[in-house]
This record gives C-alpha cells, sequence and structure tokens, in this order.
C-alpha cells in the first residue's frame, strides 16, 4: 500500500504540497517519476517540470536523492518506510494539468503523484487535505476517486486500486455549484466551477437522456457505479478531458443554459456533444483500448495508428447520441453533420495525409500544429468519423439493415472492453467481417490509409439524404445549409484565412493552391490594403470578391516591418462547403431506412 497526501499548501502562490509514503522501498534504491503525459491528451507535457523542492526520508534521516533525467529521481536504499516530500507548482487552468488559487483547486493525479516504480499494481490511499484558513471553510470536493472514509463531497481519506486508476480520478475542490442524478441506477454529479448562471435542473434532465441512451447501448449495467462532470465555465474555452468514471470539461460559461431557456441553443448544443463525447469514451477509449495503451507507458510517447478508431467514431457518435435521445432533431442533426464534413472538406492536407497517419502522428502534427497544418494534415477525428458515417451507411446497405456500426461497437465492447482485451493494430477490418459476415477491408484499407475522398453521395442517397458541396459565403460560412438566396455569382477569393489585427487582417493560413500563396503572400503577413482600399477586419473579403475573378489585384501587407506589395489574382471559391439535407417524397422503405439510421425516438 502506498499512503499519498495532498494539500493546497499555498493557494495564493498556486503550490500543492504532496506526500508519498513507500513502506517497502526497493533495497536497491528505489526510483520515482512523475508522467510525461496524460492520456487522452497525446502530447509530451513533461509535468515533472512543475516540481519544487523535493526531499526524501526515512526514519527522520534524509535520504540521499539523485535525479537521473528529465523526470526520475533515486533515492539511496534505506531499510524502513521511505517518504518523499515535495510541492507541485500548480498554474495551467486547462483539463490536463492542475490549477489551484485562492477560489479553487484542480488537479490530474498525473501532475502531482510521483510513480513508484515497480511498485505500479500496489493499492494507493490519499488523504487530500484541505487548505488552512477561514476563507477555505465552505470549500467542498468533487471526484470520482473511491472514498475511504471522506463523507460525500468532503475531504478526506479516497483509494484507488493502482497508480492506473489513481491518476484516472481528477478532482476539483472549492465552491462549485453542484448537482445530481441518476441515470440507469449509476449516480451522476455534475460539479461547475467558475462563475455561470446554468440551471442546473435543466442540466441534469439533458444530460440524464444522454447518459441512459448510451448506457443502454453498450448495455446493462453500466461499467461504473458514479459518474462525475467536472466543469470549468470561463469566458471563453473548450476542451474536454475523458476518465474512467468522470470527465473534465472546460466550457464557455454561454454554452450553458439559462435560466427560462427551453430550447437546444447552438452553444449549448455544442456543450452537449462535448458531454456526449466524453461520456462515450467511458467505454470507448477507457475501456476498449487500443493494445499499445495496455499498460500506458507514460515515460514517453505511444504511437497508435488507432486513434481515428478512438476519436473519429467517438465524434461520430457524439451528436449521434444527441438525436437518439431525442434533445435534437434529424434535421438539425444533418446540419451539424454538413458542418463535420464541411471541416474534412476545407482541408487540402486530407489529400498528403491519412487518418491512420494522423493518428500515429499526433504527438508531432496533430497536438503541434502551425500555420501550414491545413495543408499538411487530417484531424483524426473529423477524417475517422467520417470514416465510421461511410462504413455505418455501407454496413447498413450491404446487409439490408440487418448490421450497422452499433454492432461492430457493441461486439467491441463485449470481447474487447469487458474483457480487457487491447484492439491490434490491424485487427480492426476482421473483426467487421467476423460481425457482419461481410469483408469492408478493400474500403477500410482505401478509406483509412488512402487520401481519397469517400463516396459519400451514392451512401447518403440508400438512406434518402442529399450531399451537395457548394462553394461558402464567407470565411464565417461553416456549411450545413444551402446557400442564401440570390448568391449565385461565383465569388473570387485570395485562399486564406484571416484572423483581425491591428492595422488590418493576419493572415493565419495560406491554402494550398490559393491565390495568396501563388502570389507569394503568407501566413503571419498583415495586409494593409486591397486593389487601393485599406483593409479593415472582414472587408476585405467583399473588396476582393467585388474584383474581377481572373484580373490581378495589387496587395500591400507588411511581413515582419516591411512593407511589400503583391499581384494577388483571385480564384473562383471552391464547392468546399457540404450540404447535406433530407430529400423530399421518401419511398416507405427509404424513410424506413433513414428512421433506423438517426433512430430518433419519434422520427417515425
Ligand atoms: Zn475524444
Amino acid at each position: 500500500m502506498i499512503n499519498y497526501s495532498i494539500r493546497p499548501i499555498n493557494p495564493a502562490a498556486h503550490l500543492f504540497a504532496i506526500r508519498c509514503e513507500v513502506p517497502n522501498p526497493s533495497p536497491e534504491g528505489q526510483e520515482f517519476f512523475l508522467p510525461a503525459w496524460i492520456p487522452g491528451s497525446y502530447m509530451i507535457r513533461d509535468f515533472a517540470k512543475n516540481i519544487v523542492r523535493l526531499v526524501a526520508e526515512s526514519d527522520g534521516q534524509v535520504v540521499a536523492t539523485d535525479k537521473i533525467d528529465k523526470q526520475t529521481w533515486r533515492c539511496a536504499p534505506c531499510a524502513g518506510t521511505l517518504v518523499i516530500s515535495y510541492q507541485v507548482y500548480a498554474w495551467d487552468l486547462s483539463v490536463r494539468a492542475a490549477h489551484l488559487d485562492g477560489t479553487h483547486g484542480y488537479f490530474n493525479g498525473t501532475s502531482v503523484f510521483l510513480m513508484v516504480k515497480g511498485q505500479e499494481t500496489a493499492a494507493c490511499t490519499v488523504d487530500i487535505q484541505r487548505p488552512a484558513g477561514a476563507p477555505f471553510e465552505k470549500w467542498r470536493l468533487a471526484t470520482a476517486m473511491s472514498r475511504d472514509g471522506a463523507a460525500p463531497l468532503e475531504f478526506g481519506r479516497y483509494r484507488a486500486a493502482n497508480y492506473d486508476e489513481l491518476v484516472d480520478h481528477p478532482v476539483e475542490m472549492g465552491t462549485f455549484s453542484h448537482g445530481s442524478f441518476e441515470a440507469c441506477g449509476v449516480r451522476h454529479e455534475i460539479a461547475i466551477t467558475g462563475h455561470h448562471n446554468a440551471d442546473m435542473d435543466r442540466l441534469e434532465r439533458d444530460l440524464k437522456k444522454i447518459c441512459e441512451t448510451q448506457i443502454r447501448f453498450f448495455g446493462e449495467p453500466a461499467p461504473m457505479q458514479h459518474y462525475v462532470f467536472l466543469v470549468t465555465a470561463v469566458g471563453e474555452g473548450y476542451g474536454g478531458l475523458e476518465h474512467r468514471a468522470s470527465t473534465s470539461l472546460l466550457c464557455s460559461r454561454d454554452d450553458l443554459p439559462a435560466p427560462g431557456m427551453n430550447e437546444i441553443t447552438e452553444s449549448y448544443r455544442t456543450f452537449l456533444g462535448l458531454c456526449s463525447h466524453e461520456y462515450f469514451h467511458t467505454w470507448h477509449v477507457k475501456r476498449i483500448k487500443p493494445a499499445a495503451f495496455i499498460p500506458y507507458d507514460l515515460s514517453r510517447e505511444v504511437n497508435t495508428s488507432l486513434l481515428w478508431i478512438f476519436e473519429g467514431f467517438t465524434s461520430y457518435y457524439d451528436d449521434h447520441m444527441l438525436v437518439r435521445s431525442g434533445l435534437i432533431s434529424p434535421v438539425t442533426y444533418l446540419e451539424m453533420l454538413g458542418q463535420s464534413l464541411t471541416r474534412v472538406y476545407r482541408t487540402p492536407g486530407r489529400f498528403l495525409q491519412s487518418a491512420g497517419e494522423s493518428s500515429f502522428d499526433a504527438w508531432t502534427k496533430f497536438y503541434k500544429q502551425d500555420e501550414n497544418s491545413p495543408n499538411a494534415i487530417v484531424s483524426y477525428y473529423v477524417k475517422g468519423a467520417l470514416v465510421a458515417l461511410s462504413l455505418d451507411l455501407m454496413l447498413r446497405r450491404e446487409t439490408d439493415g440487418k448490421f450497422s456500426l452499433d454492432d461492430i461497437m457493441q461486439h467491441l465492447w463485449r470481447e474487447f472492453g469487458l474483457k480487457g482485451v487491447g484492439l491490434g493494430e490491424r485487427q480492426f477490418p476482421a473483426i467487421v467481417q467476423q460481425v457482419t459476415g461481410c469483408d469492408f477491408s478493400a474500403f477500410l484499407d482505401a478509406a483509412v490509409a488512402g487520401t481519397a475522398d469517400l463516396p459519400l453521395g451514392e451512401l447518403f442517397a440508400a438512406v434518402g439524404v442529399d450531399f451537395s458541396l457548394r462553394a461558402a459565403t464567407s470565411q464565417d460560412d461553416k456549411g450545413g445549409k444551402p446557400a442564401p438566396a440570390g448568391q449565385s455569382k461565383p465569388r473570387g477569393v485570395l485562399g486564406v484565412k484571416t484572423a483581425g489585427a491591428e492595422g488590418g487582417v493576419r493572415i493565419v493560413h495560406a491554402f494550398e493552391g490559393g491565390a495568396a500563396q501563388a502570389a507569394g503572400l503568407s501566413a503571419g503577413d498583415i495586409v494593409v490594403a486591397a486593389a487601393g482600399l485599406r483593409v479593415t477586419g472582414s472587408n476585405i473579403e467583399r473588396i476582393v470578391a467585388a474584383h474581377e475573378i481572373g484580373v490581378p489585384l495589387k496587395i500591400h501587407a507588411f511581413r515582419r516591418d516591411e512593407l511589400m506589395v503583391f499581384d494577388a489574382t483571385p480564384l473562383e471559391a471552391l464547392p468546399d462547403t457540404c450540404v447535406v439535407q433530407v430529400r423530399a417524397n421518401l419511398t416507405p422503405e427509404i424513410q424506413q431506412q433513414l428512421d433506423a439510421w438517426l433512430g430518433a425516438p419519434n422520427s417515425a
């Protein structure tokens, strides 16, 4: 048994004090290390950089400690219980690390708990202590970690079966709002930190629908006995990280439902989609896992070419579960799907990087994006979701509605998740064949290792849905809907994404094959004039659109502090914006296929 304690020792200085007590240290000299990354976020973050003042002692005597690499320490051999004491600087307000100030504390175990090498499987206890002082008397605590003497929502002793479990239960402490509900017999809690005005009853009602739909999808009983949504509301933010019995979410406070609001606004839909996504991971990636993640090696990058399955399929099902649980209509769902497809179709890099390559290189490419990323990579989230969609529609068509992707997911749950067996890198096509009797290996090879666009038009047609591509009406056009009437004239564009900047606009991306790139303009350039007119914010699109396609115009831009002049020839906007809509007058057979696919409770 390894005993940890953690105390916010100085919230103003953002410091947690941690003690780790090892009753049976290795006789050769015990080694400790702090993870370099956190599961679910595939980037080396070197959490050990935040450790300050580490000391070891045994029987009241200091034990000599050597640091042997960026994240590992080795203690001199000692006979009795070894105690390591250290402090962690916690000032990263994200779902991936730790944060502490006078308003709240939050930590992931990967940021604060040293792993005792060779004793990873030992059971752990953690005494989570309240900060000292009157201002903290009202603080409560939210976590899905098992209580070991602590009262519900209270500081005190918690436990975990091993290190892997210990670091998979983030902890929030402070004066958060709290709500709870039951879904299929499982207690669910919501803790919201930060200024907000959310309607907690509404949240409980809507999340309950999503949770019940997903638990029933994989089959009761749910794999966890207790689940916690840890939400941090900020002015502007978005992010989530999945855990085995909880999720940490960062959202804009305006995405939460205001009291008295009955509809599902676009921003609330975004929040529910994020909750649905992370909740789906409870099964898919936290229990059904790539074999490469069993166990996680937290000391270095672990590459897998399967993130298109684990993140892509989750991205496909997250919004799908909103329509299945009756929270959004099929029409709204198709609009959201059109927007997701648009994100893929606006990425020239999809012709250079496959979904499998995108997964493998997540650590150095997807998680380290730069100005050239849209030209060079494709997201395994959106491309993977598109593969899931295509496979789902193809299975339904080829088997006359007998099988769908749902059967594959449920098989993965029974044969891999429940049994703790990892999914091999090349195993998936054989599983599809085993479950459905159909050989989709050629399609999957092309979709996952290839870079050609998938045959969406014909697949959508089989369920009575029209898929079409049109030009964007502006860079703010997210797609999903037809263009407003009366905009049939082709629009000239520079092939850039821009953002407001002092004195003009900054080029964020210059897209491959676009007019700006051909003229020599680059990401980072500040455009100050186009066609002799001053550029201010969004007017650059209008200036260029008013100019004739194919005729060069002068662009004045600063690169660093040097003024440069470019001759750019606007090109016709590409048809890169997807519209997905139900056809009129469906036959009863096709209507039935559509209802089966969208699975809305009352769409029949
Ligand atoms: Zn995810």
